[in-house]
């Protein structure tokens, strides 16, 4: 398992990548204020298990292309793993598994009886076809069957996979089990036991947190200049959730870059150009701005819901807002979390903002296995309890030992999970 790194000579793993040691580093600042033992401080900082397999796919030309594909699961202390599935060309192990502690975190935080996995497929997925698409991810589910399971680990969608993705993946699950097992994963469409209220919950989470947030600055969320960073599943929602509760949308953005307006977007209208046109590419209502200079415009609210590593400590010191929610895993880097505190802005870390998508997920996991279904304002009202009591833990924590809202967010964390580690102990 272990290679040796020529420049420092230190033993180091396949997964040992930038993303990873970030993940491990946010953990380790931590660990001095969570007062755990060391079992547990060595435990965690390594995944359980990492799953590699190449996907063969036929094309629609006819030619066959192999896909690398991932599953990492970071701890299985508190239960089975739970994570999403990417489709991205950065996919990678390192970034599998960084993303998977970070799960483990956010489970934990929330108090739900998961730990963290995440996967996902080395692709561009907007250059395959819907066909290619289904194929790609039965092959994909297939080569994982041994790894996945209700009671092993549960997969839900990630950036550019979606309900369809899922429904493949538990098809393909069902048929190879011979008979419906739809708790095997969440995120899936509502006639196959999907949760209502599961499409919404991760950017509706995130401005319930974005409004408590709010409250403790003593500001009220209608009014304020907001920029959301991703335009997709996350920050799509947010965006309209934020302009519904009174907020003022001035920028959002997608991969094709951002739109400006000073005086508030109409965020309806660009969610129906981005239904009609796929992507936010070519709309000419406003001024555009790149995702650069969007990170950096004059607004009280940053929002980054579109990907890691987009607050740098490169532009950290021109982000203009008071106070930074990360929608997305790992948007802020180590360097850009250090100058963002010096300069008194609050970031709001993604095991906590985001959390509202794996935890709906739990409550339809939950339905799923209990074949008894609850309905929107009940899941609404269920969400919203869980998000405000992981806050209130969280700002608890940071105000009793002075430490950043991360730092908080990881302790109350690491301390569910060692809880649980050290009443199990290491097998055998
Ligand atoms: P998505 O694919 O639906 O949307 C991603 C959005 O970001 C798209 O609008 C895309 O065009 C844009 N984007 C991608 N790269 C960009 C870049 N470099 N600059 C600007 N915009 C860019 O994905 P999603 O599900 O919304 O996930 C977004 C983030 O939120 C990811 O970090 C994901 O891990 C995290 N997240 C998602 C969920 C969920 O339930 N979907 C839950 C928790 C966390």
């Amino acid at each position: 398992m272990t290679d040796v790194d020529a420049s420092s000579a230190e033993p180091r793993l396949e997964w040992d990548t930038p993303l990873f040691r970030m993940a491990r580093a946010q953990f380790e600042q931590a660990l001095p204020h969570a007062e755990v033992s060391d079992l547990v401080a060595e435990r965690l900082s390594y995944p359980e298990r990492a799953v590699i397999v190449s996907v063969p796919l036929r094309r629609d030309d006819g030619s066959i292309e192999i896909f690398p594909g991932y599953r990492v699961q970071h701890s299985t202390v508190l239960g089975p793993t739970k994570g999403g599935i990417r489709y991205d060309p950065e996919v990678s192990l390192g970034e599998c598994a960084a993303l998977a502690t970070w799960m483990t975190w956010k489970c934990a935080l929330l108090r739900l009886p998961y730990g963290g996995a995440k996967g996902g497929i080395r692709c561009d997925a907007h250059a395959l076809s819907q066909r290619e698409l289904e194929k790609l991810t039965r092959r994909f589910t297939s080569e994982l069957i041994r790894e996945i399971g209700p009671q092993t680990d549960i997969p839900a969608p990630d950036m550019a996979t979606n309900e369809q993705t899922m429904a493949w993946m538990m098809d393909t699950y069902s048929m190879q089990k011979g008979h419906a097992v739809p708790e095997i994963v969440t995120g899936k469409p509502i006639s196959i036991g999907g949760s209502v209220f599961r499409r919404e919950a991760t950017g509706a989470g995130v401005v319930m947190v974005t409004d408590q947030a709010c409250r403790r600055l003593g500001r009220e969320l209608a009014g304020q200049r907001c920029v959301v960073q991703g335009f997709g599943n996350v920050g799509g929602v947010a965006a309209s959730e934020l302009h519904d509760r009174g907020a003022i949308v001035v920028g959002v953005s997608d991969i094709s870059g951002g739109v400006h307006d000073e005086r508030g977007l109409d965020v309806p209208a660009l969610h129906a150009y981005v239904a009609e046109h796929g992507s936010l590419a070519g709309y000419e209502r406003c001024e555009r701005v790149t995702n650069e200079q969007l990170l950096e415009l004059p607004c009280d609210i940053l929002v980054l819901a579109a990907r890691e590593d987009q607050v740098t400590g490169e532009n950290a010191p021109r982000v203009h807002a008071t106070l930074v929610i990360e929608g997305a895993n790992g948007p802020t880097t180590l360097e850009a979390d250090e100058i963002l505190a010096e300069r008194g802005i609050a970031v709001v870390p993604d095991i906590l903002t985001n959390a509202g998508g794996v935890t709906v997920s739990y409550f339809e996991w939950v339905q799923d296995l209990g074949r008894l279904f609850w309905d929107r304002d009940e899941i609404r009202r269920k969400l919203s309890d869980k998000m405000s009591d992981a806050f209130d833990r969280v700002y608890a924590v940071a105000d009793a030992k002075g430490i950043t809202l991360r730092q908080a967010a990881m302790v109350a964390a690491i301390r569910e999970v060692a809880g649980a580690l050290e009443a199990r102990g290491i097998y055998p």
